[in-house]
């Protein structure tokens, strides 16, 4: 009962402010109590987004209810600040300008974000800037207390702000500074203080010049979470975006930062003295779960703006296509979460290093305007929604469809295909060193079976879609996004199958022409995929999105197909 009443006082407080948020939206410089945020994140690290594209995508998320865009430009513009991190067809300043005024026309508030101390991989892979590296082997921190990085990095964001123009928040990123506190000078520093104030320190830092230009800094939450010891330090004029991926209401698991997904039985003495009453806010009874946003909670109750920040495309995703049911009621719970009256809003963060489309994420993207008519809409609701809207059809075939495409499977995300947010080539032998690491470790039976498993699913997958689009009454070119996402991830099963098979030496004398027809249909998917992507993305990232996906698999059936000849 105590449940749906604050439901009921959620939804009203949600209608209120979102009515709000699409009134004020049209109005940057409206003030943050009155219109949360309703934001959606355009990461051009991996996706460097063609301007047009760009443009009829920003045209949609208006029309979605979105009111703010989170930009993380990366390399995507001719920064002078540092231009040997700056990606080949980069958009000239002027160029981005123009955009960036297209988004603002649109009602979609820019906010910028710089990524500082963690994830510098694009910059720190440069030669000139290695001595900024927290420690020498790797490329993805700056050393906070490198006095050089905070000049290096207060004139970047000066850059950024001539950039932008006029805005209200600035997002320092900052999140996930694996090596926090390995070099000499942090060591000591975090030994006489602590790893938390070591982190504080420097954020504190490259706030101040932004807050005494009445700007909101911004910050990922993950590293305070890890953190906390210090926190009454941060400046309180820092926003925080409390990223919570894998989480819905009855997910069963709560993030707790360090120490990972944790059940209500392993949450112990020391989690629960400094969470406790956010985990639980009504007691921790039998029956009553732990709050899975607990986080936005504790850091709002400690007087920090919170935003809560789910994803439509994250890791544990394919490259060909996202976890659609787990991402839209992270999506859901999260807007619903972030429209409670203690926070700021929500934004939908999408991580273009998983490569699929904009396009696959439709059901997730969708979400806040369908709140808005249905504050309270269940899952079943929301996908009924989405297929009338989009297919004219009042059938959930598509979910279905989508739901067996939503299972990673070998050779088919990022790390198994050997690249990574520092978008670096993947080695071309990457497929075939795999399944020698696979013997070594005695797993290809195991991978055998589990790719099986993984092809029946898929192919059912893709039998549903080519069935669904002759029902359909429109969005075909969505259908036929997905129809070439489901025949890559058969391809790509098919092809695992057989160089595993290959492998346990279970591959005859007349298996040529079966590797020859797997082969043949890579490349006809390799022309059709890379036509689809460049249509999005700009010339030369195109190509390395194309060398990652599919050069490794491309050589290792190869090799198969030559040594079927053989035989
Ligand atoms: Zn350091």
């Amino acid at each position: 009962m105590l449940k749906s009443v604050s439901l009921h006082f959620w939804t009203a407080l949600f209608v209120l402010s979102a009515v709000g948020s699409v009134a004020c939206g049209a109005r940057p410089g409206a003030d943050v109590v009155t219109s949360r945020l309703v934001g959606f994140h355009i990461d051009m690290n991996i996706a460097q987004f063609r301007g047009p594209y760009l443009k009829q995508e920003l045209k949609e998320l208006a029309a979605r209810g979105y009111n703010a865009i989170l930009w993380e430009v990366e390399n995507n513009i001719r920064w002078q600040t540092c231009p040997e991190c700056v990606s080949p067809d980069a958009f000239s300043i002027a160029e981005f300008k123009d955009i960036l005024a297209y988004s603002r026309a649109l009602g979609l508030e820019p906010i910028p974000l710089l990524q500082t101390i963690g994830h510098c991989e694009y910059v720190l892979k440069n030669e000139r800037y290695r001595s900024f590296a927290e420690v020498p082997e790797r490329i993805d921190q700056y050393c906070p207390r490198n006095p050089e990085v905070l000049t290096f990095l207060q004139k970047w964001i000066d850059e950024c702000l001539e950039v932008f123009g006029p805005v209200r928040y600035f997002h320092l990123g900052a999140d996930e500074a694996y090596t926090l506190g390995q070099c000499p000078l942090c060591r000591a520093y975090a030994a006489e203080h602590s790893l938390s104030e070591l982190y504080i320190d420097h954020i504190n830092a490259l706030s101040r010049p932004l807050v005494e230009r009445g700007i909101r800094p911004a910050i990922w939450g993950d590293m305070v979470l890890h953190h906390p010891e210090a926190l009454d330090k941060l400046s309180r004029k820092i926003m925080i975006f409390d990223w919570l991926y894998d989480r819905y209401d009855g997910c069963g698991t709560v993030q707790v930062w360090g120490r990972g997904s944790l059940t209500r039985e392993e949450l112990d003495a020391s989690v629960l003295e400094r969470f406790g009453a956010f985990l639980y806010p009504l007691g921790d009874e039998p029956g009553r779960d732990p709050d899975p946003f607990y986080t936005s909670d504790f850091l709002a109750a400690n007087g920090f703006d919170v935003v809560v920040c789910p994803s439509s495309s994250c890791y544990g995703d394919s490259v060909f296509a996202p976890r659609t049911f787990f991402h839209m009621r992270n999506t859901a719970d999260s807007f619903r979460r972030g429209f409670s009256p203690r926070l700021k809003g929500a934004v939908l963060t999408s991580w273009t290093v998983h490569l699929f489309p904009w396009e696959l994420q439709g059901p997730s993207i969708g979400i806040p305007g369908f709140l808005k008519g249905r504050p309270a809409g269940t899952p079943d609701e929301l996908q009924k929604a989405y297929t009338l809207e989009h297919f004219g059809l009042d059938d959930p075939g598509f979910f279905i469809a989508a739901g067996l495409l939503a299972k990673r499977g070998l050779f088919n995300y990022a790390a198994d295909l050997g690249f990574f947010k520092d978008a670096r080539p993947a080695p071309i032998g990457y497929v075939s060193d795999r399944i020698e690491e696979i013997a070594k470790s005695g797993r290809l039976e195991q991978e055998l079976a589990d790719c099986e498993t993984r092809l029946g699913e898929y192919r059912r997958g893709l039998a549903l879609f080519q069935a669904y689009v002759e029902r359909a009454r429109s969005g075909h070119e969505e259908l036929m996004d997905w129809i070439l996402a489901a025949r890559n991830l058969v391809n790509r099963a098919e092809a695992s199958r057989f160089l595993l098979r290959d492998r346990l030496g279970r591959v005859g004398p007349g298996a040529g022409p079966e590797v020859r027809r797997i082969l043949e249909d890579l490349r006809t998917l390799r022309r059709e995929t890379e036509a689809a992507v460049a249509r999005r993305i700009k010339p030369a990232r195109t190509v390395e999105i194309m060398g990652w996906i599919f050069d490794s698999t491309e050589a290792g059936l190869a090799q198969a197909e030559a040594r079927a000849g053989g035989r």
